[in-house]
C-alpha cells in the first residue's frame, strides 16, 4: 500500500529501529514508546486488522504471533504485554495490521 507508514517501513523508504525479521514479518521499536520497552511486531503482508482479515489470511495471523518468542528471547523480556488496536473505535492510528509488544518496569495493570 503505497501511503501506508508500515509498508514504507517494511520497503525500507522510512527508517526503523529493526528488532527482528523474516521472510514475513518485522519487528521494530515503536517511535513514541509507552512502556521501557515498546516493540511494534507488523505483518509485511498489508492487512487493515484483524476486523477485515480474509479466512485465508488467518494462518499469517499465527506466523506473526509465533515470531514473538523470537523478539522475546533476543531483547531478554521476562515478560510482555501484547496488544492489537482494532479499528478507529479500537483505538487503530496505523491502518496496517500491528501488535504492541510491551515490557520492561512500571507496566501499568489493567
Ligand atoms: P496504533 O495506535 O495504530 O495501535 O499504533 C500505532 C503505533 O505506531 C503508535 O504507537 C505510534 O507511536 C507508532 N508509529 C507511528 N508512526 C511510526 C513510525 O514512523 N515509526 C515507528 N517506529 N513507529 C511509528
Ligand atoms: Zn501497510
Amino acid at each position: 500500500m503505497s501511503d501506508c507508514i508500515f509498508c514504507k517501513i517494511i520497503d525500507g523508504d522510512i527508517p526503523c529501529n529493526k528488532v527482528y525479521e523474516d521472510e514475513y514479518v518485522l519487528a521494530f521499536h515503536d517511535i513514541s514508546p509507552k512502556a521501557e520497552t515498546h516493540i511494534l511486531l507488523i505483518p509485511k503482508q498489508h492487512i487493515v486488522n484483524l476486523m477485515s482479515i480474509e479466512e485465508q489470511q488467518w494462518d499469517l495471523v499465527t506466523t506473526v504471533l509465533r515470531s514473538i518468542n523470537k523478539v522475546v528471547a533476543q531483547e531478554n523480556l521476562e515478560g510482555y504485554r501484547l496488544i492489537t488496536n482494532n479499528g478507529e473505535k479500537g483505538g487503530q492510528e496505523v491502518f496496517h495490521m500491528h501488535w504492541h509488544i510491551l515490557a520492561g518496569k512500571d507496566l501499568p495493570g489493567f
